[in-house]
């Protein structure tokens, strides 16, 4: 009852102040909110058409600041997007970069100034990584031990403060860890983890299926954790273990307390939310209130996490000198391997909203995702069709930030897009790379997916928006073009 007062409360500031006139005074060092959410869809925003539940916190949020509708992740899947994000670097550059097993090794740069929040330190940024991670922990010269520090970390590759899910929801270890501690670790129950073989006597989704709360369509068949079976096994950290229902209200929290601590100087905060990925099991004030099952309370869910934090900077009368950016790791799925009536409940909403295919896709629902840009007085409120990556964002923050110039050999597809997200300008990157091979290039209007040894694509997404209509058989001068500029492209050390 009181958060959702200070909320309300919270979200009354933030409106008044979207109203406000833009100040003359420009700060010079934003503080920098970026809220990354998990296979959420350009179409699961009310502000982007979805009608069957409402997102009042997104919708505000767009309408106190730009809209991008040509906003893309570097990948169609968590990792390769978020390494993106936070190096700058599109994922083919470095091996590894796929989807990772939860006991993977840091695959992040250690060098100063070579991932965003080391880069942003160097401009006199405090910085924080809240919520999941998905990178990698320790050297991978041996298995991480769960009941030491683990390190390397989020704070080897220029986070001050982390507080995070070591993967995925969906594997173990099912705990938080705060600056590489695991939280709530009880020394008598120590945490073991193994992605090969059952650990400890907890039962398992293959061998339990009647203890589970929610059910298998495939994977997810190790160890039980709070009536859910995940990838991978554990043992012990009974304590520790996080309970699925309260993970947004946990991190939702960290990110306020971060944000109240910090008031007083430059942050950046890097939110990572777990919706809507699975599992999802979105606390019980959630549950059946969009109608579309878990997946849809989840995207409530989300909502509130946004307007929480929003109301935090509206509390602290932040907001005109913060910029927030929301986005998406890659686009929507619906079944992704555990019956929660996502696809059986869908009805007629459009996940991905106008583009043809989600998560996993080469087509523009993979990874052409919602993106939002607000910084109340500082950016005018409307919409965009620029091409922006979040590859981008390493270079624009910084340049925004008024970092030190890009070190060579670092960022080396990230340019500086300040102009286009700022709303300056109208005009956004000329060209784009997408997906981890890299899978398709658009260049202005003009898309093609190579397919490997495959079927060449060829898509006019102005005429064509839907992917529908392949257009290689009919126009082979502009495929031809289109793959000899792929080509080219992918054989640059640096496109920036
Ligand atoms: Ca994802």
């Amino acid at each position: 009852m009181i958060r959702s007062f200070i909320i309300v409360v919270g979200l009354q500031l933030f409106a008044s102040a979207a109203e406000a006139p833009a100040s003359a005074a420009e700060p010079k060092k934003p503080n920098i909110v970026m809220i990354y959410a998990d296979d959420v869809g350009y179409g699961d925003l009310s502000c982007n058409g979805a009608t069957r539940y409402k997102t009042p916190a997104l919708d505000m949020l767009a309408a106190s600041g730009i809209n991008f509708h040509a906003g893309y992740s570097a990948g169609s899947t968590c990792t390769p997007s978020r390494f993106s994000l936070l190096t700058g670097n599109l994922p083919w550059r470095q091996k590894g970069t796929g989807i990772l097993p939860g006991d993977a090794a840091l695959i992040l740069p250690a060098a100063d100034q070579a991932t965003l929040p080391s880069r942003l330190k160097s401009a006199g940024y405090t910085t924080a990584v809240v919520g999941k991670w998905h990178l990698g922990l320790g050297d991978g010269k041996q298995p991480i031990d769960w009941n030491k520090e683990v390190v390397p970390g989020p704070r080897e590759v220029g986070f001050d403060f982390s507080f995070i899910m070591p993967a995925t929801g969906d594997r173990t270890p099912c705990v938080f860890l705060r600056n590489g501690k695991v939280v709530d670790l009880d020394p008598a129950d120590p945490i073991s983890v193994s992605y090969k073989q059952k650990v400890g006597d907890d039962p398992t989704g293959r061998e339990n299926p009647e203890l589970l709360e929610m059910g298998l369509v495939h994977g997810h068949d190790g160890t039980i954790v709070n009536g859910i079976s995940r990838i991978g096994f554990m043992s012990g950290g009974k304590k520790a273990r996080w309970i699925d229902q309260d993970i947004a209200d946990t991190l939702t929290g960290q990110t306020v307390q971060f944000i109240k601590d910090n008031k007083d100087k430059p942050f950046f905060i890097y939110f990572a939310t777990h919706d809507t990925h699975v599992p999802r099991a979105p606390h019980s004030r959630f549950v059946g209130k969009s109608g579309l099952g878990p997946r849809g309370d989840a995207m409530l869910q989300l909502d509130w996490s946004v307007g929480a934090v929003m109301a935090s900077l509206a509390e602290h009368g932040l907001l005109e000198n913060t910029l927030v950016i929301f986005s998406s790791d890659n686009g929507a799925v619906l079944g992704d391997g555990y019956a929660d009536q996502a696809q059986e409940r869908l009805g007629d909403h459009k996940p991905s909203g106008p583009w043809k295919g989600g998560k996993y896709s080469n087509f523009e629902g993979g990874t052409r995702v919602p993106f939002i840009a607000a910084w109340n007085g500082r950016i005018k409120p409307g919409a965009s069709d620029a091409i922006i990556g979040q590859v981008d964002l390493m270079n624009t923050l910084g340049a925004i930030a008024g970092a030190p110039a890009l070190k060579d050999g670092v960022a080396n597809d990230s340019l500086d897009m300040s102009a286009a997200l700022l709303g300056d300008s109208p005009k956004g990157r000329e060209w784009l790379l997408g997906g981890a091979s890299p899978d398709f290039l658009r260049v202005g209007d003009w898309k093609v997916i190579p397919g490997g040894e495959g079927k060449k694509q060829l898509f006019n997404l102005a005429a064509d928006p839907g992917e529908d209509k392949n257009l290689a058989e009919e126009n082979p001068s502009k495929l031809k073009e289109m793959l000899e500029r792929y080509k080219q492209l992918k054989a640059q050390k640096q496109t920036r």
